[in-house]
């Protein structure tokens, strides 16, 4: 831990924090953060040369694992031809063209740099299109950090937009309001009485920043069919979901169409890059053809392009990689259940196919509200403890256990192995 230690203390001069995300920081497990110098397959080496087991995976990017050689090969010869243009190529025509051909009901895509900007210019694009200025969100869902979605209103389901984060003006957090996830009661509450003034409901289909919570039977087509009753928007936020539950994402995975899906993590293979998108008639509202304005000097850059090409070409052509990587998360998640009811533990497992979260409570978690009652302490002890042994989880009981084509039933074992020893250690 030494050369890790000693390099957090010189970020911790010259970066805010250390990090230049937060949840890098360590902040809620305590300890000092790993620094990490390469990565391969499943593994992750540390600034020190430990070696772990890695259920981050950049936090979703790494579907086919870390450095897979298909990509590197892409994105090496993508760089040799230039690195930025800051004018059309063919790459983005092709991943545009793979994206809409991969997920149902997509006829348009518009690349950005990120998850937060995708969500930012498609509840733009949902304003600019409804001409309505309000928009729905559920408590506990992340959307990045855009100023109108930095909004949680923790305290029930008709509290106005009060900000999670100061800078944000109150005038920005206003107009979202917040509904109860898993509770389409709460949507329909809100629509009722803001009616006609609704521009979208926006939702991850799978909550994944909350821990991993699933939608309960029939939330999703209820959300569907009250944005149809209400002339709202449906906007996926599928920066985790797309092109991971399966080809098509949430929507092909739950049967229901939004009518705006944002992207992000996957379609980059690891590079910076986001997307939104959704139906011609409505993103034909975007600049330039469009009087909703969006740009980036950036947007689909070659090699990030090359990247995200790589990656979803895999996964287009690869059906091997959902079989596995779901069989992966059903292998982790019912070596959990045994292990929580051999040591009596007050842990719960949640999740779908290759995201998947052990909440440190009893309880059934269906919304935030169910997932604050986890015990975060007992959860960081659990985190430094497998971390110690080489096994490495996102550093929050917030995130989700992310898993790869490139895990293997032998990585899945030794980490149940690890979870054993530590619940003995751990739970008196
Ligand atoms: C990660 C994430 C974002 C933000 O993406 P960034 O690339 O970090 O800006 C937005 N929505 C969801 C659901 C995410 O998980």
């Amino acid at each position: 831990m030494e050369k890790s230690r000693a390099l957090f203390t010189r970020a911790e001069k010259v970066i805010p924090g250390g990090v230049n995300s937060p949840v890098r920081a360590f902040r809620s497990v305590g300890g000092n953060p790993r620094f990490i110098t390469r990565a391969k397959g499943s593994r992750l080496w540390d600034a020190d040369g430990k070696e772990y087991i890695d259920y981050v995976g950049s936090w979703g990017p790494m579907i086919l694992g870390h450095n897979d050689e298909r990509i590197l090969e892409a994105v090496s010869k993508a760089a040799c031809d230039g690195l930025s243009f800051g004018a059309p190529t063919e790459r983005e025509v092709l991943v545009a063209e793979l994206m809409t051909s991969m997920v149902p009901g997509l006829e348009m895509v518009r690349m950005v740099n990120s998850g937060t900007e995708a969500v930012m210019s498609a509840v733009r694009l949902a304003r600019g299109y409804t001409g309505k200025d309000k928009v729905i969100k559920f408590a506990g869902c992340y959307h990045g950090h855009s100023d109108s979605m930095l909004v949680k209103a923790g305290s029930g389901v008709m509290t106005q937009g009060v900000p999670d984060s100061l800078g944000v003006p109150a005038a920005a957090a206003k107009d979202t309001l917040t509904a109860v996830y898993n509770d389409a009661d709460s949507v329909e509450m809100l629509l009722r009485e803001n009616r006609g003034q609704i521009a979208a409901v926006i939702v991850e289909p799978v909550a994944a920043n909350m821990g991993v919570i699933t939608p309960k039977e029939g939330f999703l087509q209820k959300l569907r069919r009250l944005c149809d009753e209400n002339g709202a928007l449906l906007i996926f936020d599928e920066v985790i979901t797309g092109f991971r539950l399966c080809k098509g994402g949430a929507q092909e995975f739950y049967g229901v169409k939004a009518d705006l899906c944002t992207y992000g993590k996957i379609i980059g293979g690891g590079m910076p890059v986001g997307a939104y998108g959704g139906r011609k008639e409505i993103m034909n509202w975007i600049a330039p053809s469009g009087q909703v304005y969006q740009a980036g000097t950036l947007s689909g850059n070659p090699v990030a392009m090359a990247a995200g090409l790589a990656q979803l070409t895999v996964l287009n052509e690869d059906p091997s990689v959902y079989e596995r990587i779901n069989h992966l998360g059903e292998l982790f998640a019912c070596g959990m259940k045994e292990l929580i009811e051999k040591y009596r533990a007050p842990l719960t497992v949640t999740g779908v196919g290759s995201l998947r979260c052990v909440f440190f409570t009893s309880d059934t978690v269906e919304n935030y509200e169910d997932a604050k009652k986890s015990d975060t302490a007992l959860f960081a002890r659990y985190f430094n403890k497998m971390l110690e042994k080489g096994f490495y989880f996102a550093p929050s009981q917030f995130e989700a256990a992310f898993f790869s084509a490139a895990h293997t039933e032998a990585d899945i074992r030794a980490t149940l192995a690890a979870a054993d020893e530590t619940f003995a250690e751990i739970m008196i």
